[in-house]
């Protein structure tokens, strides 16, 4: 058994990481400080599962607050917290990504160093590539993002790689290419999509729906963030769910697993929108025997019956 520190443990990927790693007998201390990218309420409810199972929680602003104590003991780091999302990356918001990716990595990987010993394991993005082309991207390919999220998350795996390079870190970053499932982000794609064809509103698509996607549902992304904390030699992985969806595809099976038609309504495309992802998974699969296991439909089904489940007071609070 092995102690773990999850951090962004409310939100989205890490509360499925939290439980996954409960279920198998880890020893879990999860900290966040409830950011405002959505509604808290959600974050909290994400939480109910993992405390039931024996979560340790503590609040906590990694940009600002001691951490020194929540490392005592801890083998592994596993670092989701950050403000996520390309469109509100622009502009005057670029204060809350340097200080809750760039300034928070930074303050981790110090208390990290002087914890002496833990693997360190971040949550990085398919944004740092910009648009892939025709290729899947490789981990050797130049980074070219497209939006200041994009390249704090270049900037973080950058900070990771020099306490590595310098400190000999054991540290691990992970290329997470658009991760859906129960959970979701209320203001992604197919979250605000599933919310709308259930309600029979009309849905917003930025852009002109043609544009492709990797998708990896939530399950697979975190089965492959545990194997890279054991496993991972390399620096940084790509972590995908292996087939690419254009939005109106994965709209058009919205619209087949619900029964219900989708009313859409296009709007110009967002500024920092990569057109095409697509990963290339030879490292991973070779280094961390991963391989995605649930289809875009078996996930669209589970994240539909999710959405359908909850309650109306969170299905509301989408802010
Ligand atoms: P999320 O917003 O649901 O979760 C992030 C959590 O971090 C939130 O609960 C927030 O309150 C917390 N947090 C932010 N700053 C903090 C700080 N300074 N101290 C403590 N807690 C803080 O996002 P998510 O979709 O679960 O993404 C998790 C990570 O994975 C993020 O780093 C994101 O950039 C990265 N990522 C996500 C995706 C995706 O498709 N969801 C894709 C690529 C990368």
């Amino acid at each position: 058994m092995s102690r773990a520190l999850v951090t962004g443990a409310a939100g989205f990927i890490g509360s499925h990481l939290c439980d996954a790693l409960l279920a198998r007998g880890d020893d879990v201390l999860g900290v966040d400080c409830f950011t405002d990218n959505y509604s808290p309420a959600r974050k909290r409810a994400n939480l109910i599962d993992a405390l039931a199972a024996g979560l340790e929680f503590r609040r906590l602003d990694l940009s600002c607050d001691p951490l020194d104590p929540v490392l005592k003991g801890i083998d592994v780091v596993y670092h989701l917290a950050g403000q996520p999302g390309v469109r509100s990356s622009w502009g005057d918001d670029f204060n809350a990504y340097a200080r809750r990716n760039l300034l928070a990595t930074q303050r981790l990987l110090e208390a990290t160093l002087r914890a002496a010993g833990p693997r360190f394991v971040f949550a990085s993005s398919s944004s740092v590539y910009g648009n892939t082309g025709d290729q899947p991207a490789q981990e050797s390919d130049r980074p070219a993002p497209l939006s200041p999220y994009g390249l704090t998350k270049a900037a973080c795996e950058e900070l990771v790689a020099v306490y590595r390079r310098v400190h000999g870190l054991s540290a691990v970053s992970l290329r997470y290419f658009t991760a859906y499932g129960p959970r979701q982000r209320p203001e992604m794609a197919f979250a605000s999509f599933i919310r709308a064809v259930l309600s029979s509103r009309a849905l917003h698509v930025l852009g002109d729906g043609h544009q492709t996607r990797d998708f990896t549902y939530v399950t697979d992304a975190v089965a492959a963030t545990i194997a890279a904390a054991e496993l991972g030699a390399e620096p940084v992985y790509n972590i995908s769910g292996g087939t690419s969806s254009t939005l109106l595809g994965a709209i058009t099976q919205i619209e087949q697993l619900t029964e219900q038609s989708a009313l859409i309504s296009f709007s110009p495309s967002a500024r920092g929108d990569a057109y095409r992802t697509s990963a290339d998974l030879t490292a991973a699969e070779r280094d961390l025997g991963y391989g995605p296991k649930v289809s875009l439909r078996e996930g669209l089904a589970l994240q539909i019956h999710a959405a359908k489940s909850e309650p109306v007071e969170l299905a509301e609070a989408v802010a």
